[in-house]
């Protein structure tokens, strides 16, 4: 496995998609094994770590992430960080204070967020593995849009040291990449248990040969609201499922589903205006410059100025979640939904082998339509993708069809420490299934 890229090459189509914030100046020597990105939210020794936001401009971490670490001591290449909404918060990456990557089949259409870049950087470079990170569907969804894999591992299975946190207790770091095998072949150097975060200590040990037999669980409140076209190409997959991979498909209730939204955004909101509040201008981030006035107005002057508008609107949101009065009626209300959707999947896998969906209920936007959604539209399309992440599931995106020339993804979701079952999945589903590659320029 040895990988050789053409850095030039490399510029002009990020000048073209805008997959990478920042990305290799030189040409390296030498040859590496496979080449891969992260995401701006991963710290990198040699690149800034901005996680999309100006708050972050200029801070250049003296350390890698861990999975960044293992990936480089297998032998691969850091071509980048590529680009995402800041902090996370957002499903198209257009919430990114350093450019809106482009859809790699259509420029006039979305990526997919929040690791929109990752994905782009995932279509076009072949035999690439990009770092992405899953709050609430942000590798399953870009992956969908842009006709890649992307794997969202268990809770806990990959550290989340050198993360910049958007929600403790939801984020999961994954890959993504042009088809599962490289995905298999590094799932296992990045996971597994490291002290520095305690949430990956108490993992069972990654088996990629295990597999789950039986039915699969296609739930009908996964299909209301379903684009009819991206509906049709879900459920040819489905068939061919069945007919050519020999899986029975069952339809099932899981009325929980519904509330996973509503619950999603209390929880992330509530943890992540907490996280950002280390943003103050002092220890963390860029400083101000007007030191003589009050400490409050101070940072909310830093705070105004960096921070982008869905980040105000989510610190405002989280605030008033788990303000006293209101903790009872929202937050605390939140983390029963999500027990109520854990116990709701259990039941479902004592019978089922997995969970399928289709992962996104559209095919990515164009531009134009974006700017004419409010934000609640936007956190609605995230009801697919919610659920798994909520739970701390693994997950799977895998491209399933196409409307025109855009990517349609179908989602599987297995019980917690069963990736190996995705990915033995994935592999079957792509024997008999081509995905299309986006028409590159030299
Ligand atoms: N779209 C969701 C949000 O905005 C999920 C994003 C993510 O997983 N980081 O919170």
């Amino acid at each position: 496995m040895i990988a050789r890229f053409d850095l030039d090459w490399l510029k002009r189509q990020n000048e073209r998609h805008r997959a990478f914030c920042e990305m290799l100046e030189i040409q390296p020597e030498g040859e590496s094994k496979f080449t891969f990105s992260a995401k701006d939210n991963l710290c990198t020794k040699d690149f800034q770590t901005r996680a999309g936001s100006r708050i972050l401009e200029g801070y250049r971490p003296p350390f890698d992430a861990e999975p960044v670490k293992r990936l480089r001591h297998a032998g691969g290449l850091l071509l980048g960080k590529t680009n995402m909404d800041e902090f996370g918060f957002g499903t198209f990456s257009t919430n990114s204070a350093f450019g809106v990557p482009l859809n790699p089949f259509d420029r006039e259409r979305a990526c997919g967020g929040s690791s929109g870049g990752a994905a782009v950087a995932a279509a076009l470079i072949a035999g690439h593995a990009a770092l992405g990170v899953s709050t609430g569907g942000s590798i399953s969804c870009p992956a969908s849009f842009c006709g890649v894999v992307g794997i969202t591992p268990t809770y806990g299975r990959v550290s989340r040291y050198g993360l910049i946190d958007y929600g403790n207790s939801l984020d999961k770091v994954g890959l993504l990449s042009r088809n599962v095998s490289l995905i298999e072949k590094l799932l296992p150097v990045i996971s597994g248990p490291d002290p520095r975060d305690p949430t990956s200590c108490c993992q069972t040990q990654l088996d990629m040969s295990k597999d789950r037999s039986g039915p699969i669980a296609v739930p009908k409140e996964c299909l209301e609201g379903v684009e009819p076209k991206v509906l049709d190409a879900f459920n040819a997959a489905v068939q061919r499922v069945s007919a050519e991979m020999g899986r029975e498909i069952v339809s099932v209730d899981m009325p929980s589903l519904k509330f996973a939204m509503p619950a999603y955004y209390v929880l992330a909101t509530t943890e992540a205006s907490t996280n950002l509040a280390r943003y103050a201008g002092m220890r963390y981030g860029v400083m101000g410059n007007e030191y003589h006035q009050h400490f409050n107005d101070y940072f909310s002057g830093v705070r105004t100025e960096c921070f982008g508008e869905e980040a105000k609107r989510r610190i405002l949101l989280g605030t008033f979640c788990r303000m006293v009065g209101f903790r009872d009626k929202y937050y605390l209300k939140a983390l029963s939904v999500r027990n109520t959707i854990i116990q709701e999947y259990a039941s479902i896998f004592k019978e089922y082998a997995a969970v399928a969906s289709p992962t996104m209920p559209m095919v990515a936007p164009r531009f134009d339509d974006i700017k004419n959604m409010r934000p609640v539209d936007i956190y609605l399309t995230d009801f697919l993708t919610l659920p798994p992440n909520l739970t701390g599931l693994p997950h799977i995106s895998v491209p399933c069809g196409y409307v025109g020339k855009m990517p349609v993804g179908m989602q599987l979701v297995t019980p917690h420490w069963e990736e190996g079952a995705l990915v033995k999945f994935a592999k079957r589903w792509e024997q008999g299934f081509e995905y299309h590659i986006p028409e590159v320029g030299a």
